[in-house]
């Protein structure tokens, strides 16, 4: 690699929530390995959840260096230190205090952009003004959408062609036009910001101004890989029109144990307890069940699900995160006795896992998820089949991706879009969801399909590989650019 390519100097900037920073840490990590200089931006409250992990990565030679600027909660009218999208309730309240005190980090990310002159200022689609504070000092601006290019191209040909507005209901599937694949939905699944006709105006307008903002910027930064869903890769760039560049999956770059559950710094079961009980348990026999870190669900829900994984008679191990009023301290979500009855058959994991450590595990044969774009990759990648559970977000984009394109998957039929509402699913729902996953020929098949699915993804990212060398163009033609 040459003089000039190592010297490169990038500014990765995440937006403050779990599933943009761990993505973005990773991206930095990699395009550290690839001789790239990196910095990563955050507040106070963000930083000590990875500066463990950015540790780890200067000790292996990788230059990142962090930055902090200040979050304006208390400004704002939030609590003091409430940085981060998982502190916000589902009160619309707080969530348009928390994206007001977004909109004012840009003048210290102008103030950081004009003291260090970075190459490049990779900044989350969440921020829609970077790319005018970056053309201020002349710099390229990607965005980083952190989800696949297929949820790409279904947000966008929805956005262009309103297909949910020609309908009277709420519930009638309508195809999404311009779209590889005949791929349905219906208005209730998709988000309000998208809809357009329920929800917050300023989220409705925060998006409208994300994507005009997309279009003048250098591009976008992708964590997917090619041979994953190569007709959503190529209609993204070739029929709509983006520059983009495909990286991922950006999770291998954590290559060790020790790395992997260093993502994140969160009070989280020890890693050698989970690794022991996984080492105990045959290949393909235990389901994980995680809904990423932000979706909540209610004590009824839960237990549920309880129900359900006993009925099941399946291994599982079951991540569930303390609501923040304090209600699941109680445990009040569990049926009587029901650890004890389970014993060495479930683990039940209270707050963080440490997730991709857990997935790759062989003794993982299948996954429940929210189909957040990062577990689903990390799914893929780990080569599992999934139990597709959608809350909100574009995570009913991703299911399609899942069940109906890659055929990896098993959906729960959830109808409805929501950031706080649940839809309830049953034990039945559940338990049958589970057997199909997990046991049978169809299981068989799409653990197989999910697996070659995995290899593909650890060979995009290896010299020569598809990831590999799209990673290679970038730098070099940001090279170029200086
Ligand atoms: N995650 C984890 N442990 C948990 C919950 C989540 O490591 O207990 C990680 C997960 O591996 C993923 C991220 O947090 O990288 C969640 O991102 P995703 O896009 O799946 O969902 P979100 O949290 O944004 O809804």
């Amino acid at each position: 690699m040459d003089y000039k390519i190592r010297q490169l100097h990038i500014f990765f900037f995440p937006f403050l929530a779990h599933g943009h920073m761990i993505p973005t840490v990773d991206m930095a990590k990699l395009f550290g390995t690839h001789g790239v200089k990196t910095t990563l931006i955050t507040t106070p409250a963000n930083a000590p959840l990875f500066s463990k992990s950015v540790q780890r990565a200067n000790e292996l030679g990788i230059q990142i260096d962090i930055k902090i600027i200040k979050f304006p909660s208390v400004e704002v009218g939030l609590p003091e230190g409430c940085e981060n999208l998982t502190a916000i309730t589902g009160e619309i309240n707080m969530q348009v205090k928390f994206f007001k005190g977004i909109s004012m980090l840009q003048e210290p990310l102008e103030l950081l952009l004009q003291e260090y002159k970075p190459d490049c200022l990779v900044a989350d689609m969440l921020f829609p003004w970077a790319t005018d504070s970056a053309h201020k000092f002349g710099i390229p601006r990607l965005v980083f959408h952190g989800t696949s290019f297929f949820a790409l191209c279904a947000g966008t040909c929805v956005a262009l062609y309103q297909p949910h507005k020609k309908f009277s209901s709420d519930s009638e599937p309508f195809l999404i036009p311009n779209l590889p694949g005949d791929i349905k939905l219906t208005r209730n699944q998709l988000a309000d910001f998208v809809r357009q006709d329920v929800g917050e105006t300023s989220f409705i307008r925060l998006f409208e101004v994300a994507a005009e903002s997309e279009l003048k910027s250098y591009g976008a930064v992708s964590n997917s890989f090619y041979e994953l869903e190569p007709a959503y890769a190529d209609h993204y760039r070739k029929v709509l029109g983006r520059r983009a560049w495909h990286i991922g999956p950006v999770s291998l770059c954590n290559r060790t144990n020790e790395d992997k559950a260093l993502r994140v710094q969160q009070d989280f079961i020890d890693e050698q307890e989970c690794l022991k009980w996984l080492n105990s348990k045959k290949p393909n026999s235990v389901i994980y069940i995680c809904f990423g870190s932000i979706a909540n669900f209610t004590s009824t829900q839960l237990m549920e699900i309880a129900i359900a994984l006993e009925a099941s008679e399946q291994q599982f191990i079951w991540v569930v995160r303390k609501n923040k009023n304090g209600e699941e301290e109680k445990e009040n979500w569990l049926p009587e006795g029901f650890e004890k009855r389970m014993g060495d058959r479930g683990l039940i994991i209270r707050g963080w896992a440490p997730q991709v450590l857990i997935l790759d595990h062989e003794a993982i044969g299948g996954f429940v998820t929210h189909c957040g774009w990062n577990s689903t990759l990390e799914g893929v990648t780990a080569g599992v089949p999934m139990i597709t559970w959608p809350v909100s977000a574009e995570q009913f984009y991703n299911e399609k991706l899942v069940t109906e394109v890659l055929k990896i998957g098993v959906a729960l039929g959830i109808q409805k879009w929501s950031t706080t509402v649940r839809e309830f699913v049953k034990r039945e729902t559940m338990e049958k969801a589970v057997k199909e996953i997990m046991v049978g020929d169809k299981a068989e098949e799409m653990r197989s399909r999910a697996k070659a699915f995995g290899e593909m993804a650890r060979r995009a990212v290896e010299k020569d590989g598809s990831s590999y060398s799209d990673l290679n163009s970038l730098i070099e033609e940001l090279s170029l650019l200086r």
